[in-house]
């Protein structure tokens, strides 16, 4: 790395192409000519690494050094990973601990959520407490062998789903209640395509078992046809009979709910960064604000400075699910607070702060961005999930399917499914006929999804949540056409098809070792020439030995871009010193058709 002088110019490891025009106030035009005179056909968004920024600064008069520090490594995009494993991930592996798995019940109307939430909270609260427990905070805790579940008792998926558009994740796992008498219901699809989109696994309570007109065989088959298969029948799904309205089946519900929870890893840092999600607020007339956290990381304290959203306040009391006054609360503890200065919205991530000078300044700040990004809209729409894909964000297309009936869903998924084209893939979140609900909106702004709608109509709340959270709703009343419209955004979501180029051919004559450089082979050019950017084949009787890039080519002591026909020249190869005398070079260039 040379020594910095006015012509030095720092770059991260990868940068687009935008980027590198700007940073030597280059035009893009000029940047990508030099990058197709190099043999690289790249778009302005694209990314390119560190060496072929720099060859492009070299031509323009710029030395390039590399920029040190984390921040140019490329950010995982970490939308999917579940909230707790992001919040964690800054803490020290070797204090994270185990913490109690938290759990969410989702299902179809009427299939026993409320009354199988209820059984768990009688039966199985810490004993002693049952009859304590007179009023619904939003969560509570059941001990099953010494282990503390915590369930969240505002059952459905608009909860969940409203949580995860905001950026929390309350539930590590998703308790999917299905009435045995009747079976899956199109709520309980739109659950499954929640919980799958949020990654979050699932175990069935098969409800409703004492019926006599239950079918547990049957709601199997049809939990196993909507991707559920149970673990029985070598599926990947717990599938519990229950009855929650004579209590039975709850035991093995607890077993099941502590066997997936040691398969996951849930895990927290008591002593980390303290912060998890509001799970429910409101304002009462003499207490003040009273909102239910649930603490996903660290300890909460009363007296911290607690701040969610724009709003924050310092806790003067905290009680617990039975309504006892606590001192702290621990990651996956459910407790209500006092000392809010406003009702901070449901979902919201909490964090804890050093002061509530900070807390205001931290306010401050998400005022300013929020006017700054304000005309910015995180629209979903084709074209701009083409842009994310060109700058590498996104690989896939997620989409949410409504049609009007059952038999246009089938062809419309298999069309859908056909455009996937190897890495490019079509995930369809969920598929089901009916109109677009505001649920599949919400769906959509948790997922980034776009909705299509085959002969179906968007409700008057849809559209309205659509238009707020800037989710694309795309009406088709001919299938093809609705094809076509995704196989084009699809199309520009493809990488270019790759071609190679020969470009030239050298003849391996002699071999030098060098210490600490490595093999150089002395060549001659056979063919065409030999470009210090182009990938080298080795050829050895016939057969490829090596295929890589070049890392230094010289002719007499200079070093060269190219070496043309008949002359002599030194090549040595990235990560490759096996080089023999004999072997045929090959120089290609890799060209993207568009
Ligand atoms: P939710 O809409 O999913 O919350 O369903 P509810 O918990 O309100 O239950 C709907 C109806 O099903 C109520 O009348 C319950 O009494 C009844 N129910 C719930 N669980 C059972 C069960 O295990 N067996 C029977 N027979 N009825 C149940």
């Amino acid at each position: 790395m040379g020594e910095i002088t006015s012509k030095t110019i720092e770059f991260p490891v990868v940068l687009t192409v935008r980027d590198l025009a700007l940073k030597m106030s280059a035009s893009p035009i000029q940047v990508i000519k030099i990058l197709m005179s190099n043999g690289v056909m790249a778009n302005i968004n694209q990314q390119i690494d560190f060496d072929t920024a720099a060859i492009v600064a070299s031509e323009l008069g710029f030395e390039a050094v590399q920029e040190a520090g984390p921040e140019d490594v490329v950010a995982e995009d970490t939308s999917e990973i579940p909230l707790w494993r992001r919040l964690i991930m800054d803490e020290d592996p070797k204090k994270l601990e185990k913490r109690p798995a938290v759990v969410t019940i989702l299902g179809h109307v009427d299939h026993g959520k409320t009354t199988l939430l209820d059984a768990i909270r009688h039966t199985n609260v810490a004993s002693g407490e049952a009859g304590g427990i007179t009023q619904h905070i939003g969560a509570y805790q059941v001990e099953q062998k010494g282990r503390l579940v915590t369930f969240l008792d505002t059952p459905g998926h608009a909860a969940f789903t409203a949580m995860r558009a905001r950026g929390a994740q309350g539930a590590d796992i998703v308790i999917l209640v299905v009435a045995a008498d009747d079976g899956v219901m199109p709520q309980t699809k739109e659950a499954i395509a929640h919980a799958k989109a949020a990654r979050v696994p699932i175990i069935v309570a098969l409800n409703k078992v004492d019926k006599p007109d239950a079918n547990i065989d049957y709601v199997k088959h049809q939990l196993a046809d909507a991707g559920l298969v149970p673990d029985e029948w070598d599926g990947n799904t717990l599938v519990v009979p229950v009855s929650a309205k004579q209590r039975k089946g709850l035991e093995d519900l607890l077993e099941a709910i502590l066997l997936v929870s040691d398969s996951i890893d849930i895990q927290a840092n008591p002593d980390g960064k303290v912060t998890g999600t509001v799970i429910e607020a409101q304002i009462d007339k003499t207490k003040g604000v009273i909102a239910t956290l649930l603490v996903q990381n660290g300890t909460l304290q009363a007296g911290d400075t607690v701040l969610a959203g724009l709003t924050y306040g310092k806790i003067r009391a905290m009680f617990d699910y039975t309504g006892k006054k606590v001192k702290s609360a621990s990651p996956s503890s459910p407790v209500q607070v006092l000392g809010f200065g406003d009702v901070p919205p449901a979902g919201d991530i909490f964090q804890v702060v050093p002061s509530e000078k900070e807390a205001r300044a931290i306010i401050q700040q998400r005022l300013t961005e929020k006017n700054q990004n304000s005309t910015v809209s995180a629209k979903a729409t084709l074209e701009q999930l083409f842009e994310k894909f060109q700058a590498g964000e996104v690989r896939e297309l997620p989409l949410i399917l409504k049609a009007d009936v059952q038999g246009s869903l089938e062809p419309i998924i298999n069309s859908l499914n056909e455009l996937s084209q190897g890495e490019i893939k079509i995930n369809i979140l969920h598929a089901e006929t009916g109109n677009i609900s505001e649920s599949d909106v919400m769906l959509a702004t948790a997922s980034k999804a776009i909705v299509l709608g085959f002969n179906v109509n968007a409700d008057g709340a849809a559209r309205n949540l659509a238009d707020q959270q800037g989710v694309s709703i795309r009406l088709y009343e001919i299938i093809y056409r609705m094809i076509e419209d995704i196989e084009k955004a699809l199309k520009g979501m493809l990488e270019p098809e790759i071609i190679e180029i020969p470009v030239g051919q050298a003849q391996v004559r002699a071999i030098f070792k060098i210490n600490k450089v490595g093999t150089i082979a002395g060549c001659r050019i056979t063919q065409g020439e030999v470009r210090r950017n182009t990938r080298i084949r080795v050829m050895r009787n016939g057969t490829k030995v090596f295929d890589g890039e070049v890392s230094s080519l010289k002719h007499e002591k200079d070093d060269v871009k190219e070496v043309r026909q008949g002359f002599e020249c030194g090549i040595s190869l990235k990560g490759y010193n096996d080089l023999s005398e004999g072997d045929i070079l090959e120089s290609y260039i890799i060209e993207k058709t568009s």
